[in-house]
C-alpha cells in the first residue's frame, strides 16, 4: 500500500477529467482525512500534468493529473474508477499488482468484465455499484420487496432517462433495479428481460421485466419502475438533480474500504444495510 502522506488516505481518481472525474475530485477535496493522490488521465491527453484543484474549478491542489495509470496505483490506497469498461479491467489488473482497494462506478460492463470483477474481489477489497446514492440503493431494496409482495401477475416495466452522452443502455442502474425486481420473485432477470420492442411484439408475455430507454439534454438520471395491475399500478421514481450525490457515494465507499479485507461489496455494506 502507498505511504502517500501519514495519517491520510490517499485516494486516486481514474478518468479525472471525466464529468464524473471532475466532480469526484471535489468531494476527495472536501473530505477530511482523505488525500487526493493522483487522477489520471487518456495517455496522450493534454490535461496530463494539470493540477486536480484547478481541472474541477477549484484552488489549486498540489495533486497532479497523470497520464501513466501504474503511477495512479502506486500512489494510491484506494482508487475511484468512473471511466468505460476496457480501461477498468486494465485499472483491476493494475489494483491486484499494487494490492490498491478499488471503487468501481463505472457501467456497461460485459459478462466477462464481470466475471474479472468477481475474481478480483477474491484478493483485493471492491466496492462496485451502478448507482451511488443512497436514493437508489434505498429503491433497490423497495423494489425487490414490492415485486416479492405483488407476484407475477403484476407487469413490471422500467423507465429511465439519462443525457445524450451516455453510451450504454439500459442504464447499468435499470439493470439493478431489474435484478432486484427479478430477485424479489425468485427469478434470474435475464430470463424475463426484454429490453427492446418494436414492430409486431405480440402480447406481453407473463413475467416479463421491460426497460424502455431514453437519452436527451443533460439529464443526470431519472429511474421510474413501474409495476402494473388490473385497475391500478405503482410507480417508484427516483430522479438525481446533481451528480454530486454519485461522487460522495463513492468517496463514502473509499473510505470506508480502508483496511477492509478482500471481497466483493456493494453500497448496501457501505451505509449499513446488508
Ligand atoms: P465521461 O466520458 O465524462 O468520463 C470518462 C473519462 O474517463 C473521460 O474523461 C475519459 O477520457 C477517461 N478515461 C477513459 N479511459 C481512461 C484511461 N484508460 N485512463 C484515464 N482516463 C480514462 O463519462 P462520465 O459521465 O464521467 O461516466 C463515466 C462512467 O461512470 C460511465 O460508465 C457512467 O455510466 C458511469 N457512472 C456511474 C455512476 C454511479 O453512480 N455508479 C454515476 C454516473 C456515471
Amino acid at each position: 500500500m502507498a505511504d502517500f502522506r501519514e495519517g491520510t488516505m490517499g485516494v486516486g481518481i481514474a478518468g479525472a477529467g471525466g464529468r464524473m472525474g471532475r466532480m469526484l475530485i471535489q468531494a476527495v477535496l472536501g473530505t477530511p482525512g482523505l488525500t487526493l493522490s493522483v487522477g489520471s488521465v487518456r495517455p496522450g491527453s493534454n490535461l496530463a500534468g494539470r493540477d486536480l484543484g484547478l481541472l474541477a474549478g477549484l484552488e489549486p491542489s498540489s495533486s497532479f493529473a497523470d497520464s501513466d495509470p501504474a503511477a495512479l496505483f502506486s500512489r494510491s490506497d484506494v482508487v475511484i474508477d468512473f471511466t468505460n469498461p476496457s480501461s477498468t479491467r486494465t485499472h483491476l489488473d493494475l489494483a491486484q499488482r499494487h494490492g490498491v482497494g478499488l471503487v468501481i462506478g463505472t457501467t456497461g460492463l460485459s459478462d466477462g468484465d464481470q466475471a474479472a470483477v468477481n475474481a478480483a474481489g477474491r484478493s483485493i477489497a471492491i466496492v462496485q455499484a451502478a448507482n451511488m446514492s443512497l436514493g437508489v440503493v434505498l429503491l433497490q431494496s423497495l423494489v425487490q420487496q414490492v415485486t416479492a409482495t405483488l407476484g407475477p401477475d403484476w407487469d413490471v416495466e422500467i423507465v429511465e432517462m439519462h443525457h445524450r452522452h451516455k453510451v450504454d443502455a439500459p442504464s447499468g442502474t435499470a439493470l439493478a433495479l431489474g435484478r432486484a425486481a427479478a430477485a424479489g420473485r425468485d427469478v434470474a432477470l435475464a430470463d424475463v428481460r426484454q429490453s427492446v420492442r418494436d414492430g409486431h411484439t405480440g402480447p406481453r408475455p407473463p413475467g416479463q421485466i421491460g426497460f424502455a430507454t431514453l437519452r436527451g439534454g443533460d439529464v443526470v438520471g431519472e429511474h421510474t419502475v413501474i409495476v402494473a395491475g388490473v385497475g391500478e399500478r405503482l410507480e417508484l421514481t427516483h430522479r438525481a438533480t446533481d451528480r454530486g450525490i454519485f461522487a460522495r457515494g463513492a468517496v463514502r465507499a473509499a473510505a470506508w474500504l480502508k483496511d477492509r479485507p478482500p471481497g466483493l461489496y456493494g453500497m448496501t455494506d457501505v451505509l449499513g444495510l446488508a
